[in-house]
């Protein structure tokens, strides 16, 4: 085998891989029907006839229900306003406390801050990367309204036991999808196991309408205050009877109607576009399964993994640390990431409990008489995967033949094999 790429060997891979796109002639038409009709958004933001949104949204909220299997299905202009609308929705808001994961996108986090409600952080499974049941029970109080609960990376959460431990409490439970739309968990989809469930439409998703987010549940009562929260609710509530105030003050988080016209075409390709994604993170399983030092992806008996990303752990090979593995890595020419995102609580809002205006809200609110923690040694394992243990690689960034999966196989083997030559590096 060749000198490592690191030590100015030659690299194992020698071109970029090629860019995901499923965006074809499809979304192309698509799009140009809609500019033809002239009519690009069709909401009104008070009720009547245009307050559920134009054609095209809501044919692409039917195409959704139809997929999902679920009562209702509410667009967005983003996952992270469904996640927002969310929290309104189940009623969180001052002195409320939500139980989230620190090892997911920034926004399920600060979803439960737009409504003033608190984030209380639970800890992660070391091998699904997900909330630890075991950690969320540890941090429910009387003050605990909700759990936040990502399905990160593809694998969905250890529902059985969150059910169990929300439903006895009367804790609702919404799921953060945004990466595991098909996944499974005991023959139910991902996203439909919860109160709500929300699902991304970003760029950097399976499939996507450049920014976009659908909210799904089976509640009528929870759907109708999603697309009120959607819709400037505050203008909308007036000529509702008997309905709450609480969470009542409005957004404009409506979808457009060129991006439902896409979003219709991209849903007839959800099947097969994950299927690409699961068949491209088998074969690197096949190929790097071999590898001592390396934990390829752990799949739950009962689940299925849609491999958002394919995360794989480090078993620390003591003198040379993973940072060293992933620049050697990279050096090869494997798009590849030390790590996902740092845990949440370090970031500087929580550190400094800053939140709106100076004063520290909603850190310092009165209404909440409970102890924050975030603290670093919070969450051990999640603080772990970041520093030490976690390689990140994101299928759906590029499209892999078989042969770009060898070569990838080949600077995997090489690296490894080539370890105690980086100790030495390490070393000096
Ligand atoms: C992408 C993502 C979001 C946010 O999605 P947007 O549509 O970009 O707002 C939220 N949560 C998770 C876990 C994500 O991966």
């Amino acid at each position: 085998m060749s000198a490592l790429a690191i030590l100015g060997g030659k690299p194992a891979i020698d071109k970029p891989f090629r860019k995901y796109n499923h965006i074809d002639e499809a979304e192309i038409q698509a799009v140009n029907k809609v500019l033809q009709s002239g009519v690009l958004s069709d909401f009104v933001g008070a009720r009547g006839k245009n307050f559920h949104g134009g054609r095209q949204v809501q044919a692409f909220e039917q195409a959704w229900r139809e997929r999902f299997g679920v009562k209702h299905a509410v667009t967005m202009n983003s996952a992270t306003s469904c996640l927002a609308a969310a929290v309104g929705a189940v009623g969180a808001g001052p002195g409320d406390e939500v139980i989230v994961s620190p090892y997911t996108m920034s926004a399920s986090a600060a979803a439960i801050l737009v409504f003033n409600a608190l984030p209380v952080f639970a800890d992660i499974d070391p091998d699904t990367f997900n909330m630890d049941p075991h950690s969320i029970e540890e941090r429910i109080t009387k003050n605990t309204k909700a759990l936040m609960v990502s399905n990160i990376f593809g694998h969905p959460a250890d529902y059985n036991r969150i059910r169990e431990i929300a439903g006895k409490r009367g804790i609702k439970i919404i799921e953060d999808n945004a990466q595991s739309p098909l996944a499974e968990y005991d023959g139910r989809l991902a996203g439909t196991i919860g109160d709500i469930g929300v699902f991304s439409l970003n760029y950097h998703k399976h499939i996507h309408t450049g920014e976009g987010g659908v909210c799904v549940t089976n509640d009528d009562g929870l759907a109708e205050r999603l697309c009120m929260i959607r819709n400037h609710a505050e203008a909308a509530i007036e000529q509702k009877e008997a309905a709450s105030l609480t969470n009542m003050i409005g957004f404009n988080f409506r979808l457009g109607e060129i991006e439902a016209a896409i979003g219709i075409e991209q849903l007839k390709k959800i099947d097969r576009l994950v299927a690409s994604r699961i068949a491209i993170a088998d074969g690197l399983t096949r190929r790097l399964s071999d590898i001592e030092g390396l934990q390829t992806p752990v799949v739950r008996p009962g689940c299925r993994h849609v491999y958002y990303v394919y995360a794989m752990k480090y078993r620390p090979h003591r003198a040379v640390p993973r940072n060293l593995v992933v620049k050697a890595l990279q050096a090869e020419g494997v798009p590849l990431g030390a790590g996902y995102v740092k845990p949440l609580y370090l970031q500087p809002i929580y550190q400094k409990r800053i939140g709106y205006g100076e004063k520290g809200c909603p850190f310092t609110c009165a209404f909440h008489d409970g102890k924050l923690n975030y603290e670093k040694g919070l969450c051990p394992a999640a603080e772990r995967m970041h520093e030490e243990d976690l390689f990140l690689f994101e299928p759906c960034k590029h499209e892999l033949s078989e042969g770009d999966l060898d070569a990838i196989s080949e600077a995997f083997h090489k690296v490894f094999g080539g370890l105690d030559i980086l100790s030495q590096l390490n070393g000096q």
